[in-house]
């Protein structure tokens, strides 16, 4: 077994993560405190890099961390790594939830992915990445109100074509981008 520490002070990644990871290969810790890690890379690895380099450099012990985002076909570059900020720093996710709507209201092109990369840091020298992604379409109303941030919109093609990831939150759990990512992980670390 392998004891990571979550580069993460987002509460629902901890609680997907805790369920997402067979504890006998990779035991996820919360981080005693949270640390501002400025998210200026240019990809998702490179933002869960700096993540975990600036939580291995204080906390001096294996870490994992994770960036992840949405993906969305008519709106390139809006979203993607800025997914977290987008529409600025203050809007609430239900608010960047409506704007997505709102942009996409006259839009046929509804197709998007979720991504996740995580960056397991063992130690300077001993970094590694795992990719998961969820393909599917913004749906044009809020369907849901389970999970969080774009849960509510997104429409996985691999479930039913109809239903969000709010509304069947036990799914997502074992399918997402998320889920399948720390599959590959778990896999890797428990060979
Ligand atoms: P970060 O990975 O903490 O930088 O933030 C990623 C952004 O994408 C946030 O706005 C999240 O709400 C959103 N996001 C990431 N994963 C998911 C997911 O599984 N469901 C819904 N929104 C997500």
């Amino acid at each position: 077994m392998k004891e990571f520490v979550l580069a993460s002070g987002n509460s629902h990644k901890a609680d997907e993560f805790s369920e997402l990871f067979d504890p006998e290969i990779i035991l996820v810790k919360a981080a005693p405190e949270k640390l501002e890690v400025v998210e200026d890379g240019l990809s998702f690895q490179e933002n869960a890099f700096k993540k975990a380099e600036g939580y291995y450099k204080k906390l001096k012990c294996p870490i994992v961390s994770d960036d992840s985002g949405l993906e969305v076909e008519a709106l390139p570059g809006e979203l993607g790594i800025h997914s977290a900020r987008f529409g600025g720093e203050d809007l609430s996710s239900e608010e960047q939830v409506e704007l997505l709507l709102e942009k996409l209201k006259e839009e046929e092109n509804r197709k998007a992915y979720f991504v996740c990369v995580l960056c397991f840091y063992i130690n300077p020298e001993e970094v590694y990445f795992f990719e998961g992604r969820s393909h599917g379409h913004i749906s044009s109303s809020v369907q849901g109100s389970g999970g969080f941030g774009y849960d509510p919109v997104f429409i996985p093609e691999n479930l039913d074509g109809k239903t969000s990831f709010a509304e069947n939150p036990d799914w997502k759990m074992k399918n997402s981008h998320r889920s399948k990512a720390c599959k590959m992980a778990s896999q890797f670390f428990g060979r």
